[in-house]
């Protein structure tokens, strides 16, 4: 039996990180390899800090690469509580006013006494 050629995809500091993506990876399906975890109980402590390697197979590698990168546009700063310019109040986690439809503007602030005089 031939090896299917495989391909390394990332490489993460933690063991929580690669099991993370691991598990992202095959819930989608793809056979994923660990490579730098077995042994890193020694290996961390004589040489520092492991660097664990993410493997798939080559004919992965592309939608591995997508899942990956779906994983890391996940927003990091949930949108908070917003007064819309319509005066509606959004409750957070919504970007869109449920009012008028207006987007949330992360550089607005509603709450800003009127110091500005038209
Ligand atoms: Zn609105």
């Amino acid at each position: 039996m031939e090896e299917m050629p495989m391909a390394r995809l990332m490489v993460t500091e933690t063991e929580v990180d690669a099991s993370f993506y691991k598990a992202a990876l095959e819930g989608s399906g793809i056979s994923v390899f660990i490579s730098g975890m077995e042994g890193s109980v020694f290996g961390a402590a004589l040489d520092g800090p492991d660097e664990i390697e993410i493997i798939v197979y080559q004919k992965d590698l592309e939608a591995s690469q997508a899942i990956i990168a779906e994983l890391d546009e996940e927003p990091e700063n949930e949108i908070p509580t917003w007064d819309c310019s319509c005066g509606a109040e959004v409750d957070e986690g919504f970007g869109v006013c449920w009012s008028c439809g207006g987007e949330y503007d992360a550089g607005a602030k509603s709450h800003d006494s009127d110091n500005a005089p038209d």
